[in-house]
This record gives structure tokens, C-alpha cells and sequence, in this order.
């Protein structure tokens, strides 16, 4: 499968250069050349499947031609050692846990598997010093750190905003140790995205170092976000509910949405999708008026989501044929402020006792005012809720429980180094490893 860009100025790139480049040339993101439909057979027998058989289906129709199948069948089931459960909440909505890996949220799944994914690549070059660069606001860094951890040849280096994440989410990437290197950053998240965008753009570095990215730019993270959405929909066969599914997504950068769109187009039953925002609201000011206009974000306590200008935007305006009318079609928008999603989160544990964290809390409501009498909703639940602990006690005033996996973290010795957000100080650092 060759990859183009969306920008049109690079077109006929190899998966592996797709991944180890991240971003295009000309700075657009890499699209597939043609997305497979998946025969009816395998959607008519999809529930008797487990969800890694289901998953390499799926992959295999993306990375098939260009990994050999042992190598993809590996990568896949490594990567989806955990489940993804659909839970039922209230009436017809159901939620689709996704948060059962490592880290607790589900950027595990594309940061698992793009970490083997780059280490195949990299071992079929035979290259063993690449760096990883990834700045955080707290859920990326720890689930690619922990994806990264232990994998030859490459060192990951998270940069994070002092001060600025909760120290649950710290200790996910500072406590690891071996190829991961916490970056303590004296600045705001900002500030850690700009010395990674510096650094790639760096002539010097890029001649020293063989540098790229983790984010949901990146092919091989963002498309593995889609295995689940079949599973789902697997799930909800099963129960007798697979008739108008409708899947709401909580949504920051629209890596995850655009995900669960590309299912669709392999012609997954999904009737229709929405997209779940905080007060970052540029999809929903996109849709109403068919303008496109990023603006600063705003901090929310659905702090995943806080996106001003959603990277994986110009995925869905390929996808589409920049088609406002084709997008408006299948996709809706909504938008809450903190107080509504307090509200929500609270509600649902005193009504179904379901606890909601504060990006599922976004999805849920969206499905409550949102279902016809005859669709089922299915919102993800992107991320456990003691990730977001302070928060998720303050509103339902009771201790929530903190998982085993996350204790273990929090067990851990903080190590990061410190760093100014001065470029110039992190390139002598970088030259200097
Ligand atoms: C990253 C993240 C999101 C947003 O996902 P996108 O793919 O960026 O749209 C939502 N919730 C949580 C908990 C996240 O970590």
C-alpha cells in the first residue's frame, strides 16, 4: 500500500516511510491509498470472533501487503493483551471500555502497536538508534512510553510540562527507567510541542540524529484505533443490538473519531457518529457553519480534549472529498462546558452507578438527548477514571478506587531531568546523547 499526503504534494510513500517519517514533507498527514471493504462473510460471522482475530482481520487489510503476516499476526496480538469490554449503563446506551491496558486509557492501543511496528521497520533497516520524540499533557507520554518500553533500538524521550500534569500520569513515564527519558520542562504543553517541532525541523539535529514522532500523526498509531470499534460492534451483535448503531466519540485531536470513520468506509454497520467536545468546540463551529477557524484552546476538565486546532481535521476533510454536505451526513458535534459535564458525570453514578470519568462523561451525555427510540449508543470510555482522580472525587464527593496497574506506577522512583523550554538548551542536550 502506498501512502499520499493530505496536503497533494507527496504521494507513492512506502508504509515504513510513512512510519519512521510521521508527518509528510510538505506537512500533511499520510492517508492510504485506497481504504479495503472487508467481505460480508466476515460481518456476518464477526461474533463468533475473538477481538485479536478481529483485529488482525482489520489490519491485515491495511498493513497486509507490506508486513509479512507472522510479523503482523505478533504485533497484533501483543498488542491487544487486554479486553475491551461493552458495558452496558442506561436504556439503550452502552459503554465501550477502553481502558483496560496498561495506562488506562486507550491511546494504549496505538502506542502499543506503533511501537512494534517501528521496531520491525527499524530492524528490517537495520537500524538501532532512533529517537522518539513525544511531548505530553499526560495520557500520550505515559501510553507511549509504556508501548516503547523495552523495544530495541529505540529511546523515547517524553517531554512534559512542569508542574502541569497530574503526578498519576507523571509517574507513568517518569518511573519507567531503561529507553524512556522524561523531560521535565520548565513551560507549558505548549512549550514542550514547539521544542519537538524545532528539533524536527532542525537541520543539524536531522543530519546527527534519526528522529520521529509519536503522536496521532502517525499511521501506525491512529489506525489501530479502529480494531475496536469492530469489536464493538462484535459486542453488540451478540446482545441482539447491532440494528443503527450510533458511536460517540470524545474528542481532542480526532485521531480516534477518524479512526472509527475508516471502519465505516471497510464497511462497518455504523449508522452514524458524534463527536464529543469540551468547550473546545472548533468540529461543532465547523459543522454549523462550514467554516473551519482554530483558535487557542481553553483548559477544560476533560483536559484530553482541550485541542484547538485538531490535527487529524484534514484526515476527515479527505475522507470525504472536503465535502461539507458528506461530512454534516454522517458526523454530528456537540460541545459542554465543565459544569454540564460535572453534572452528567455525577447523574449517571447516583442514577446506574456506572462512574463515568470526565471525557466519557462528554460522550454519555451526548448519547442521552441524542439516541432515536430504535438506536443503540455506544460512547468510548477513553480513559479510567482515577486517572482524573482529584477531579472525579471532587464532583461525586466519594474516594474512588485506584487500580492495581496504576498503584504499581505510583510505587515507582521519579526520574526526569530538567530542562528550560529554551530550544537551544534542548538541541545541546540532544547533541549530546
Ligand atoms: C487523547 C484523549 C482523547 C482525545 O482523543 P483524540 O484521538 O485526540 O480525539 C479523549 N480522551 C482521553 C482520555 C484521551 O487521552
Amino acid at each position: 500500500m502506498k501512502y499520499y499526503s493530505t496536503n497533494k504534494k507527496v504521494s507513492g510513500v512506502s508504509l515504513q516511510d510513512a512510519v519512521v517519517k510521521g508527518l509528510a514533507e510538505d506537512k500533511g498527514l499520510f492517508m492510504p491509498d485506497s481504504i479495503k471493504a472487508l467481505p460480508q462473510s466476515f460481518f456476518d460471522t464477526i461474533e463468533t470472533l475473538s477481538f485479536q482475530e478481529i483485529a488482525y482481520t482489520v489490519a491485515d487489510a491495511f498493513f497486509g501487503e507490506d508486513v509479512e503476516a507472522e510479523a503482523l499476526k505478533k504485533i497484533v496480538y501483543e498488542t491487544l493483551n487486554f479486553d475491551v469490554p461493552v458495558v452496558h449503563v442506561n436504556d439503550n446506551i452502552y459503554s465501550l471500555e477502553l481502558y483496560h491496558g496498561p495506562t488506562l486509557a486507550f491511546k494504549d492501543v496505538g502506542g502499543r502497536f506503533m511501537s512494534r511496528l517501528l521496531g520491525y521497520f527499524i530492524q528490517k533497516q537495520g537500524e538501532n538508534n532512533v529517537k522518539v520524540l513525544v511531548a505530553t499533557s499526560g495520557d500520550t507520554g505515559s501510553a507511549v512510553a509504556n508501548g516503547f518500553l523495552g523495544v530495541e533500538g529505540i529511546h523515547v524521550y517524553v517531554l512534559y510540562p512542569k508542574g502541569l500534569v497530574s503526578p498519576i500520569q507523571e509517574c507513568q513515564f517518569t518511573t519507567l527507567g531503561q529507553n524512556i527519558t522524561a523531560l521535565e520542562v520548565d513551560g507549558t504543553f505548549d512549550d514542550c510541542q514547539a521544542l519537538v517541532k524545532s528539533a524536527f525541523m532542525d537541520d543539524e539535529l536531522n543530519a546527527k540524529l534519526k528522529l520521529t514522532s509519536a503522536n496521532s500523526i502517525n499511521v501506525a498509531r491512529f489506525l489501530p484505533q479502529s480494531f475496536y470499534y469492530f469489536y464493538a460492534y462484535a459486542q453488540l451483535k451478540k446482545l441482539g443490538k447491532a440494528n443503527d448503531v450510533v458511536m460517540c466519540v470524545p474528542s481532542g485531536n480526532f485521531g480516534n473519531i477518524t479512526a472509527g470513520l475508516f471502519g465505516k468506509k471497510m464497511g462497518l454497520p455504523i449508522k452514524r457518529f458524534i463527536a464529543a467536545n469540551n468547550r473546545n468546540d472548533i468540529f461543532l463551529q465547523y459543522l454549523q457553519t462550514g467554516v473551519y477557524t482554530p483558535r487557542p484552546s481553553v483548559s477544560t476538565i476533560a483536559n484530553a480534549m482541550d485541542v484547538g486546532d485538531p490535527s487529524n481535521f484534514a484526515r476527515v476533510l479527505d475522507l470525504y472529498g472536503a465535502s461539507h454536505e458528506a461530512i454534516s451526513a454522517e458526523i454530528s458535534g456537540v460541545s459542554y462546558n465543565d459544569e454540564q459535564i460535572a453534572e452528567t458525570l455525577k447523574a449517571c453514578k447516583q442514577e446506574t452507578g456506572y462512574l463515568l470519568d470526565p471525557h466519557g462523561a462528554v460522550g454519555y451525555r451526548a448519547l442521552q438527548g441524542g439516541l432515536a427510540a430504535n438506536e443503540t449508543g455506544v460512547f468510548l470510555e477513553t480513559a479510567h477514571p482515577a486517572k482524573f482522580l482529584e477531579t472525579v472525587e471532587n464532583i461525586i464527593g466519594e474516594k474512588v478506587e485506584i487500580p492495581q496497574k496504576l498503584q504499581e506506577f505510583m510505587k515507582g522512583e521519579k526520574k526526569s531531568l530538567p530542562m528550560t523550554k529554551n530550544f537551544e538548551s534542548f538541541k545541546s542536550y540532544l547533541m549530546s546523547i
